[in-house]
């Protein structure tokens, strides 16, 4: 018996996310960035930016770093795969709204082996799109 998947577009509107407590932002805000502040100025972070580089370039670069990085992490290197390859997740820096540009700008400096993730979490006008049920038979 096939399992067929049903799509039930079910949207929730920015009143009744949460019971309308907070809008998508702002629960990404809460739950994703844990309240962080915004490494410049102290305002209530809204970007996340992450830098990574190439384990082969890091370890080829500064052994001592990967070393430190370990140290810090229980003996662990941080490390994430991409489809580019391994990566070592170097560091994390926060935003908030009116410093956000800066921090994009510092994070397109980066060098070339190096992926920087930013997480602006979802727009202020987003609909959830919930519910795929699963029901059997043809
Ligand atoms: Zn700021």
């Amino acid at each position: 018996m096939a399992v067929k998947r049903q799509r039930q577009g079910k949207t929730y509107h920015l009143k009744t996310f949460m019971g309308g407590q907070m809008t998508p932002k702002e629960a990404h805000i809460k739950y994703a960035f844990g309240g962080r502040a915004c490494d410049k100025c102290g305002a209530p972070a809204e970007v996340c930016v992450r830098t990574f580089g190439d384990i082969k370039e890091v370890s080829r670069r500064s052994p001592q770093f990967l070393l430190q990085l370990a140290r810090e992490n229980d003996g662990q290197v941080p490390m994430v795969d991409f489809t580019y390859g391994k990566f070592v997740a170097m560091g994390r820096a926060y935003a908030c709204k009116s410093c956000e540009k800066e921090l994009e700008v510092e994070a397109a400096k980066a060098p070339s082996w190096c992926l920087v993730e930013i997480d602006k979490g979802p727009k202020e006008t987003i609909t959830e799109q919930v519910a795929t049920q699963l029901s059997e038979g043809a």
